[in-house]
């Protein structure tokens, strides 16, 4: 697969979906992949990524930055509150808030810097025990406790299950975010993309797809 194809199947997708072109943004995930991968697609134009660990980020994207202006690299992986700085330095986005002590880690750093990463709420929507995220039951109360918090909450991401019919999941982060008055939902990666689209998508995570299989898994 190559970008130009995702980037014509993200767009079929909007269009069946009656939404207007552009109103999901493509996150190419460079997590773990070379960097030759990583430079041919900023040349064909592409400016948004996603990785997955500060400390990989930190080693790539300033290169980049200084080679390629307008470029936007959104921390899709958990984080630790000892990383917290270092990642709101690095990113422009921060999809994995999922608990409250890094949510006030953050807004601590929020005042000190004067600037704050666009923030996503992680929803573990199937519950399950190995992932990150707070439980759909808690989500409200989360989200409430960050906006007292001042943060600028802008969406919900989630990560369903492997082995469930992923649309299920996107529909329940679609709802929860709509009785919270939130507009961004972080959804779909590359075997499910369309169907994340269908569902009200804003921030699609997209890695093997568009750059090839990882050589190791995260
Ligand atoms: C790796 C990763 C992706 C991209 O996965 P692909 O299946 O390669 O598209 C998306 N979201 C998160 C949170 C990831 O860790």
């Amino acid at each position: 697969m190559s970008l130009k194809e995702i980037q014509d199947r993200f767009a079929k997708a909007e269009n069946d979906a009656g939404r207007s072109a552009g109103s999901a943004q493509l996150i190419a995930v460079s997590k773990v992949q070379p960097n030759e991968r990583v430079h041919a697609v900023l040349k064909q134009g592409h400016r948004v990524f996603g990785e997955n660990r500060v400390q990989e980020a930190a080693g790539k994207w300033p290169a980049f930055k200084e080679e390629f202006s307008d470029i936007s690299v959104h921390l899709i992986g958990p984080l630790q509150t000892n990383k917290a700085r270092q990642a709101m330095e690095l990113f422009d986005a921060i999809h994995t808030v999922d608990r409250a002590k890094l949510a006030k880690t953050i807004a601590r750093l929020a005042q000190e810097l004067g600037r704050c990463p666009e923030l996503f709420v992680q929803v573990n929507t199937g519950e399950e025990e190995q992932k990150a995220g707070v439980s759909p039951q808690e989500a409200d109360g989360f989200i409430e406790e960050c906006r007292s918090l001042d943060l600028p909450v802008q969406g919900l991401m989630c990560i369903p299950p492997a082995d469930e019919e992923p649309s299920l999941h996107f529909a329940l982060l679609a709802k929860i975010a709509a009785r919270n008055g939130l507009s961004a939902l972080s959804m779909g990666m590359s075997g499910d993309f369309e169907r994340a689209i269908a569902l009200g998508a804003t921030h699609v995570r997209v890695g093997s797809a568009i750059f090839g299989d990882r050589a190791y898994e995260l």
